[in-house]
């Protein structure tokens, strides 16, 4: 007797989880929204430079739906560890539309050794094309151009570090700062990003600027000028814990997306 009330105990215990459960999954839309994402969203990955040491993977996060081609760029240089942190992390980001590039260790060497680059390679990110005859100087940028326009990319965030805040009138460094090319609407979709960041940043100097032209070489500027790709760098400062670094770098980039309506 008592080892059939103890059964039937634990079988009614059974039945109210799994009430529970369901009502958790039909009644909040943020756990219906997930199962549906997860359920479109196909991620796949292709290695750039395959077979040398540059080699690095790319993922192809895709929706199955028509949109945007959005690419996110880390790790160009080795020593910003926010950028290639944040992206690895975007690597299993949910898309509802379009599709999401992540190369979350452009120079995997350097990254690898906490280096700005390797002097075999030089700087990647004065490695791309400087006209629009020019080809990119070597296999890791050769590998990179050519994934940019293999996928038609539309928007393009590359994810930097610098040493100290813009706004610091005593230093000539672009931490927290977004520089874009100024392609239609990109400065609209910048404006925003960066008045989405300054919303939550209450001291002045360590506030987000938008500035514009990426330097000469550097894939956004190549991509920007030479493929009319929507690009910017976004560059936060390594001053703060790399957790909030990696933070700004994540909600740059979920906006970029939510504008695009992708999210
Ligand atoms: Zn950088």
């Amino acid at each position: 007797m008592q080892n059939i009330s103890l059964q039937l105990k634990r079988l009614s215990v059974s039945i109210l989880v799994f009430i529970f459960a369901i009502t958790v999954i039909t009644v909040n839309p943020l756990s219906a929204k997930a199962l549906t994402a997860s359920s479109t969203s196909c991620i796949s990955q292709v290695t750039l430079a395959q077979g040398t040491k540059y080699a690095t993977d790319l993922y192809i996060i895709d929706s199955g739906k028509p949109g945007p081609v959005v690419m996110i760029v880390g790790g160009v240089h080795g020593n910003e560890p926010a950028g290639y942190t944040a992206a690895a992390e975007i690597t299993d980001w949910q898309i509802e539309k379009g599709t999401l590039l992540v190369l979350p260790q452009a120079n995997k060497l350097a990254d690898n050794k906490n280096v700005r680059y390797l002097s075999s390679v030089g700087d990647l990110n004065r490695d791309f094309p400087q006209s629009s005859k020019e080809s990119a100087d070597n296999t890791l940028s050769k590998a990179i151009w050519s994934a940019v326009k293999k996928y038609d990319v539309d928007w393009l965030m590359d994810m930097h570090e610098g040493y100290d805040y813009y706004k610091n009138s005593s230093s000539s460094s672009v931490g927290q700062s977004l520089i874009y090319y100024p392609n239609s609407s990109t400065k609209t979709m910048a404006s925003k990003i960066v008045s989405n960041l300054n919303g939550g940043i209450s001291t002045s100097y360590k506030k987000f600027s938008l500035l514009k032209y990426p330097v000469k070489g550097s894939l956004a500027r190549a991509a920007g000028q030479y493929l009319g790709v929507h690009s910017f760098i976004f560059e936060t400062c390594d001053n703060p814990g790399l957790s909030i670094r990696v933070n700004y770098q994540l909600k740059a980039a979920k906006t970029l997306l939510h504008e695009l309506d992708m999210m």
